[in-house]
């Protein structure tokens, strides 16, 4: 039986549970503020803790708030880690990283985006290249995030999409809607326009406390695609690459790889597992990183409130009368607050970095 208490009702109570349980722990914090504010003008950090040896050549990470909402899932399973395994679950020569927030404003307004508007997880391309045109969006940008959200506008705007499905077909419809673009600022799956602050966060934590290690798992913490409750370790890595049989040595059997077609996640650039990879290189380090994603409710509903939240920052008042029901919906889709999900949420997320923990102490594989 776990308790699910360790989950939080919004950002402040998340961080501040996770800073008691960190100190509790023995772990060692620091904090990286965000230039902005809450919807309640409330500070916003990236808190990261640390625990085990400084100089341990073996390090696992765990990341929560990649899309800020999110970050409830995440930091959940962040606190309970510190509060019940703690220093006791750590190997000799191997340390634990919890990032708690990565994207602050996301996860305190209840978006998915952060600040700049940007898809975090379309943000870590190179940005010295020419960015990828998504012509498909370019066609339907006005009709996901229609001006008119009256009932008859976004029937109307419904129509237009169904339209265009139906003549582009439901593949290339998911990638126009889905895929990344870096046109609209204020529209959906935006890649952004240079390094968000988000980006530049992850970075700055990853040469401050991954460099120089040997061996390095990252599992970064997601909800909203899949079955309900189910956690599902999804990689990124080049088929027959050390990084996709060390992700099958680690997490056995569940892992869904994108190279090989088996997951609901499109393979493109731009992930926190590029930006990652980038960083840290064999052969000084080895990273093995999954992106741990949660099933909650269907894609409809999903996209649903996706849209509802980008027409209020577009072209409502985020702070107004219509905020609410939008967020509330937002907030359902991303962390269902039931005691069945939280729970599952702790089994599974438990098992995968007790694996990563091991799986950090095979050295080459
Ligand atoms: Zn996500």
């Amino acid at each position: 039986m776990f308790n699910t208490h360790s989950f939080a009702s919004d950002y402040s109570e998340a961080r501040d549970k996770f800073l008691a349980a960190a100190r509790i722990a023995g772990a060692v914090t620091s904090r990286f503020d965000n230039p902005t504010k809450g919807p309640k003008g409330e500070m916003l950090s990236t808190d990261v803790a640390r625990l085990g040896p400084d100089d341990a050549a073996k390090i696992v990470v765990t990341l929560s708030s990649t899309h800020g909402v999110e970050g409830y899932c995440g930091s959940g399973f962040q606190v309970d880690w510190l509060a019940t395994i703690g220093a006791a679950g750590l190997p000799k020569d191997t340390a634990i990283l919890f990032v708690h927030a990565i994207n602050p404003y996301g996860f305190a307004w209840t978006r998915r985006v952060t600040e700049e508007g940007n898809d975090l997880n379309r943000n870590y391309v190179d940005h010295g290249k020419p960015y990828p045109v998504n012509e498909g969006y370019l066609e339907i940008a006005d009709w996901l995030v229609p001006a008119d959200f009256s009932e008859g506008g976004i029937k109307a705007a419904d129509a237009k999409l169904a339209e265009y499905r139906k003549k582009a077909g439901d593949v290339a419809y998911f990638r126009a809607v889905s895929g990344g673009q870096y046109s609209h600022p204020d529209g959906m799956f935006f890649g952004g326009g240079g390094p968000s602050w988000s980006n530049r966060t992850l970075h700055a934590i990853a040469s401050r406390f991954l460099g120089g290690r040997s061996d390095v798992a990252v599992i970064d913490f997601h909800t909203g695609l899949g079955p309900y409750g189910y956690g599902e370790p999804i990689t990124h890595y080049d088929i027959d690459s050390g990084g996709s049989r060390r992700v099958r040595a680690f997490w056995g059997e569940s892992v869904t790889e994108s190279k090989r077609g088996q997951t609901a996640s499109q393979a493109r650039d731009g992930l926190g597992h590029h930006g990652l990879n980038r960083l840290l290189r064999e052969p000084e380090t080895r990273l093995t990183m999954c992106t741990l994603e949660f099933g909650t409710f269907d894609r409809e509903s999903g996209q649903k409130a996706f849209r509802a939240d980008h027409w209020l920052h577009k072209y409502g008042d985020p702070l107004g009368k219509e905020a609410e029901s939008v967020r509330a919906a937002m907030r359902r889709q991303f962390y269902p607050d039931t005691d069945d999900w939280k729970e599952a949420v702790l089994f599974r997320g438990h098992q995968l970095v007790r694996q990563a923990i091991a799986g950090v102490q095979r050295g080459a594989i």
